[in-house]
């Protein structure tokens, strides 16, 4: 049987960046396709194509940026595969969720993720969390769930995901709902049904 396809798009953010040198900070050192090489166990579940859309801090990101998001993961659907996962810093990572979720009009699961900490610290997250994103992409229980997000095992609805914490791993959470699922020993396990939605038109604006 051959491997589901999954696209991969890097936006910026902490999960692409490491220490600069002695200087202090963090900078932009890691590829779309870096950041899945950091993941051996993808090659054996799925192809990936893995693009590098941007490389920006997420607080420079802007709608018209996520708009050519939203149609270059519509054409990775249309070439076949199973889900879009993309990388961004964690800072806006709930309202480009929240945007994209607005129109995001495919049946397959768009899913967001980032990391906390940088591929040079200690227990970085970013590996992690992007095996997590397509063990989610890939599961069949995801169609129908509009955009998700994936950090630190747990899968939240794009409606209602919140940055709740500057530096905890465990940041990201539901308030008022709850998460959708967990990813546990390599599952996908959804525990809430799917969140209804209103799909709107992409603005021209
Ligand atoms: N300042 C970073 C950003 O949002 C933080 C992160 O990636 O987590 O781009």
């Amino acid at each position: 049987m051959s491997k589901p396809k999954i696209a991969v798009g890097a936006l910026g953010g902490t999960i692409c960046m490491s220490a600069n040198g002695g200087q202090g900070g963090v900078k932009p050192s890691f590829s779309a396709e870096q950041l899945v090489g950091a993941v051996p166990a993808l090659r054996e579940m799925v192809q990936i194509e893995a693009k590098t859309l941007l490389a920006l801090p997420s607080g420079s990101l802007k709608v018209q940026d996520l708009v050519e998001v939203y149609k270059w993961a519509k054409e990775q659907i249309a070439k076949g595969a199973a889900g879009v996962v993309i990388t961004q810093g964690t800072d806006t990572l709930e309202e480009s969720a929240f945007f994209l979720n607005l129109v995001w009009d495919e049946h397959a699961p768009l899913v967001l993720t980032g990391a906390m900490r940088n591929a040079d610290s200690i227990s970085s997250d970013g590996a992690g969390n992007i095996y997590a994103s397509v063990l989610t992409a890939i599961s069949p229980q995801s169609r129908d769930r509009g955009v998700l997000v994936v950090l630190n095992d747990t899968i939240h609805s794009a409606l209602w995901v919140h940055k709740s914490n500057t530096f905890s791993l465990q940041t990201f959470v539901s308030i008022n709902a709850g998460i959708q699922g967990l990813v546990i020993e390599n599952e996908v396990k959804f525990i809430a049904p799917a969140v209804s939605r209103k799909i709107y038109p992409l603005p021209s604006v």
